[in-house]
């Protein structure tokens, strides 16, 4: 089953009856990988990863939505904004472990702008859920469009996998690049102006 894809009207995954539901099924896990609950080490972790993916998951949570404040664009701004090397951290949904990295985020506006803050929060919104990193790029691009309808929209993200590093085939280090493209940034000079931006050393 797919976790949702966009805006779900989810759970209240802090309700106290389902965290003790979400803590029982960890320790189910853990009693039959034969583990010894007795442990003090293991007393409490049903209920810490319980609590844990309350928050890693936080995006499924019912009203988790970033209140988006679109400004007018009074200036009449016509070049590319871009914010970059923004950091997050989500979690595979085929596995179960994290993966992490960096997005640069761009669009050139047309009637409305965003506040820069705000990037890292849709960002934020759309990895806090078990996710893939190609539907982390189209979600994070599919919003920018959809509330700014700017000229257009790029998407980069750079990724790590604990679930390639970790096991199988162990590429330690391996990076995944996903990209998504909307509008102008079809064209290539504008995805090109977007890649020397991307390569300009910090100010
Ligand atoms: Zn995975």
């Amino acid at each position: 089953m797919c976790p949702p894809n966009d805006t779900p009207g989810g759970p209240d995954l802090l309700a106290p009856d389902r965290l003790e539901r979400i803590a029982g099924h960890v320790r189910g896990i853990l009693t039959e990988l034969g583990l010894d609950l007795g442990d003090p080490n293991l007393a409490e972790t049903d209920r810490r990863v319980a609590r844990m993916y309350a928050e890693m998951f936080h995006g499924l949570q019912e009203g988790s939505e970033p209140a988006i404040t679109v400004f007018p664009n009074e200036e009449r701004y016509s070049a590319m904004v871009m914010e970059k090397r923004i950091p997050f951290y989500s979690m595979c949904a085929h596995h179960l472990v994290p993966f992490y990295g960096h997005a640069h985020l761009a669009y050139i506006p047309n009637d409305s702008i965003l506040g820069l803050s705000k990037f890292s929060r849709i960002l934020e919104f759309y990895a806090k859920r078990p996710q893939l990193q190609e539907r982390l790029t189209e979600q994070v691009a599919n919003y920018l469009e959809t509330r700014l309808h700017p000229q257009g929209v790029m998407v980069v993200i750079e990724a790590r996998h604990l679930c390639v590093e970790m096991r199988g085939v162990k590429k330690a280090g391996a990076v995944t690049v996903t990209s998504a493209i909307r509008g102008i940034f079809h064209q290539r000079p504008v995805r090109e102006e977007f890649l020397d931006l991307l390569r300009r050393t910090e100010p």
